[in-house]
Formats: structure tokens, sequence, C-alpha cells
């Protein structure tokens, strides 16, 4: 199949979390299996285009978002020597500090216009390409318009007739929500568009809605979290989940074991692997310098690598932190975004600096050196879509603590000291008190070696690999693919 993804965001170009882990590891094993895979994402200001060899194509193309001519150009390099990856270049919207906002975590004023314009220009870049694609796999609010752009401005298009699209769900807790009369004429959609129910949520013009109400299949990343969107996780969709039950997929994201593998990390002051584990104790020890702690293995160390935002539970570490360091216990936290959380975390640090450590910045060699040093991962999010960080963590030896939601639950099993089975803790009551109770039992069973010897071996044979995933997104790529071409033959698009 010729696969287009389009996303905000793709390793290792730019990332701020998941998607791009996903979106640029995904196209790696649908390109072994015999895909045309294709990536359009922006080129942000931190895309270094020296570093990744980019080369702009001498095509000059523009889109109107609203009255205003938008021009830009189209730059490209290969991902792993094979993956054509195209940059959506336009200076005005994408030349700039940040992704999504500035460095206090407010996302910018005109971040409407900006992915109007991504997916209008990214429409454009793929008829300029001559790429036709079976699939455009379009990922998270910023794309959403592009599935309600096939279905009408460009639903007459023929070089659209074969391409069918899918819609994925990485947080639905970031919908695109704004200001409809405004908006409207700006996204280039009818009022009998918006009258139609597809764009329309509470009054507003939601990106997020377009996606889901307009494309041919909808997918989102761990089969827990596709069940809670449609009930009152849904944050308000649940009634679109619904009424499209029947095309909603659930497939677990994987992590990349040739990125993510602490045998050949070279971020690691050592090296080490399930069969021989030996190395980890100098990634604790290095880790525990960097940090300021004492240095002593019997403390249990606790790791946070986290997007700064409530969702990942930071009310519940903010409010055990000073129980927690009463014990031999140390915590080392590494995370970027929401001011509140950022400020709260450095005034309990200065309060338990030999027991609390807390780095401030997207800093990707370092989560590396954290989640090999640790002997334990905190993750007790509020909800949670998939998650990657207890996947990495599981990946390094290193425990993970977390809240029965979404993806955590499909991939973190609770430990048992009677038949030894379990990758991990699991609390499922959101509440300080459960949680604290999680991480003292999880010390208890860190104080007995051979409990916590057999649990890390629990953790290193724990896997969650593309291989398995990839093959459930062909099925769903042949399922959104034979929709369309029903519909073609029954000619309903046209
Ligand atoms: P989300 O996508 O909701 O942020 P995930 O667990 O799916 O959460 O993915 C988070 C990814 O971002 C992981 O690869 C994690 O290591 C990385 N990450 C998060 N914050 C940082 C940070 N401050 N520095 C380096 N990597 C980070």
């Amino acid at each position: 199949m010729n696969i287009l993804m389009v996303a905000a965001e793709c390793v290792p170009f730019v990332k701020t979390g998941g998607l791009a882990d996903v979106v640029g590891t995904l196209p790696k094993y649908l390109k072994q299996r015999g895909h045309d895979v294709r990536i359009i994402i922006p080129k942000y200001r931190q895309i270094d285009g020296a570093k990744f060899g980019l080369e702009a194509l001498p095509c000059k193309l523009s889109v109107f978002v609203g009255k205003e001519q938008e021009n830009f150009r189209i730059k490209t390099c290969m991902l792993d020597g094979n993956i054509p990856v195209y940059f959506i270049e336009n200076l005005r919207y994408f030349n700039r500090p940040g992704v999504y906002g500035d460095s206090s975590g407010i996302g910018y004023g005109d971040n409407r216009e900006r992915f109007i314009f991504f997916c209008k220009a990214a429409v454009e870049a793929v008829k300029a390409l001559m790429f036709r694609p079976d699939i455009i796999h379009c990922h998270d609010w910023h794309t959403g318009l592009i599935p309600a752009y096939l279905k009408t401005v460009n639903l007459c298009d023929g070089f659209f007739w074969n391409t069918s699209s899918v819609y994925t769900i990485h947080n639905i807790a970031f919908q695109g929500s704004f200001e409809a009369a405004s908006t409207l004429p700006m996204a280039g959609f009818s009022w009998e568009d918006y009258k139609s129910d597809k764009l329309e949520f509470y009054n507003t013009f939601n990106f997020m809605k377009a996606g889901l109400a307009y494309t041919d299949i909808i997918s989102t990343v761990s089969p827990t979290y596709a069940n809670e969107i449609q009930g009152p996780a849904g944050k308000g969709m649940e009634v679109v989940l619904q009424t499209r039950k029947k095309d909603v997929f659930g497939i677990l994201n994987g992590i990349d074991y040739s990125y993510w593998n602490p045998r050949y990390d070279r971020n690691l002051a050592a090296n080490f692997y399930a069969k021989d584990k030996s190395g980890k104790k100098f990634c604790k020890k290095y880790l525990q310098e960097k940090c300021g702690f004492k240095v002593d293995d019997k403390a249990f160390l606790l790791s946070v690598v986290s997007r700064f935002d409530m969702q990942k539970g930071f009310d519940l570490i903010i409010d055990s932190v000073g129980n927690l360091v009463k014990e031999n216990i140390q915590i080392v936290v590494l995370g970027s975004g929401d001011r509140y959380i950022k400020d709260t975390m450095l005034y309990l640090k200065s309060l338990y600096s030999d027991k609390l450590a807390v780095f401030t910045d997207y800093n990707e060699p370092l989560s590396h050196r954290i989640y090999a040093g640790a002997d334990a991962f905190l993750m007790p999010s509020k909800f949670e879509p998939c998650g990657l960080s207890q996947i990495i963590a599981l990946a390094y030896g290193t425990v993970p603590i977390v809240n029965k939601t979404g993806g955590l639950s499909d991939t973190i099993e609770d430990f048992s000291t009677n038949t030894l089975k379990g990758n991990g803790f699991v609390f499922d009551f959101y509440k300080g008190e459960s949680f604290e109770y999680t991480v003292r039992r999880a010390y208890d069973i860190f104080k007995n070696s051979f409990l916590w010897n057999r649990l890390t071996d629990n953790a290193f044979a724990s896997r969650f690999s593309w291989d398995n995933s990839v093959q459930e997104y062909e099925k769903m790529y042949d399922t959104a693919a034979a929709r369309k071409i029903k519909d073609n033959i029954y000619n309903k698009n046209i």
C-alpha cells in the first residue's frame, strides 16, 4: 500500500511526547513489510536541517488560511535511508522557539491558524509530490481537518479517488476546539458543513471531532483506552465514538527495541541486559552522583520522566514526596511543560535536596540514564492512552508503579509474591493514599533481593514490540481501503 503519515511530531526530528515515537517508528515496520510509507510534518525551527541533510524541493506552493495566501516549500530527507520525510516550511507559522507554545507551557495564540495551514498544505503537498496514498493516516487534533477536507473540499478531486483516511487518537484531552464563526471561513468550510454535526462541538469548531466524524476508520493506542473513551473518559467525544463503534480500533503502541536497549545504549555509564544486570548498579551509582544523592545501593531510587501535566498524576507525586523521603527513598524527576508543576517540584527540591532531584528541561540522553539507573518508575497517571515511558522502563529493568488505567492496564501486571508473576505494581483507586501504599509495597519487595530479582527478570522479559502491532495496523488499513473501494463502487463519494 501507499501510506502517508501526517503528524505534528516525529522522531528523530522533533519530539515532545509519545506521538513522535509512534510516528517515527511505525513507518519503519510498515516499510519492512513492503509498503511505500512517507511522512509529512512541519519544519519547525528546532529541526536541524544540516544535521538531517534536508533538501528543498524545487516547487513553491501556497494555500489560503482565510483570506491570507500562505506560501510554503517542501524540504525532504530520508528516515533510516528508505522512508521519505517531507517537511512543510513556512517561516511565519513554524520558525519559532517552541513546537506548540512558549517555555511556560502556554500554547501559541495562533495554533488554530498554524494547523489549519498545516492540514491544507499537507493535502497540497501530496498532490505536488504525485504520491497517491491508499491511506492517509492522520494523528491527533493537529491533523483532524484532513479527513474532513477529503470528504468535503476535495471530495471530487480524482487524485484522492482511492484514498481512505485513518485517524488515530493519541490523547483525547487535546482536541483543538476554537470559536466557530471565525474558524469556519478560515478553514474553508461552509455553514452547511458545520450544520452537518461533523465539525460542531458544544458551539465550537473542533478539529478532533472533524477527524472522528469524517475519517473512514478511527484508532487509538491501546485496547483499554479504546473502550474507556466510549464512556466517561471520552471528554465529550464518547457519543461520536459510540455512533462509530464498529469503526474504532485499539492497537497497543510498541517501542523500538533497537533504540531503547540497555545492552548497546551509548548514553549509559555501563551497559547491561537481562542475563547480566551488573552494569545497572553502575548506572544507579552514576545517577545518584548526578542527582547529588548519597551513593547507596540499598536506597530505593524512584524516577519520573514525563511531560509536566496533571494527567500524569503529579498531584499524587507532589502530595507523597514529603512522606516517601522519610524512608531510604530517593526520587529523580525529569520533566518539562506546565509551570505550576515545575515550580512546585523545584520548591519540593529546595526542601529535600538530598533526596529529591528535579531536572526541568527536555533531555533525551538524561532520560536514558534515568531509565537505566533507577530501581522503579512512577507513572500514576489519571488517564493514559497507551504510555511509552512505562514500556521503556521495563526494557531497562526498571519496575513501573502505575495507576490502572488505559494502556497502563494493558502493559503492567501487578507483581504477586505467591505466583512471582507480574512486571510492576498497580493501584486502582486514584488517591494519594493508594499511590503511597503501593510505593511502600514496592519498597518492601525491593528489600527482598530474591523477589526483586524475579520482578526485574519479569520486567526485562516483557516485550511490547511493533512486530505484533504492525500486523494489526495492516488489518485496519485493509478495512479502511475495502470501505473506500466499496464506497466508490456505489458511487457514494461523487
Ligand atoms: P506522552 O506522549 O503522553 O507524553 P508517553 O509515555 O507516551 O507520554 O511518551 C513520553 C515520551 O517522551 C517518552 O519517550 C519519554 O521518555 C519522553 N519524555 C517525556 N518527557 C521528557 C523529558 N523531559 N526529557 C526527555 N524525554 C522525555
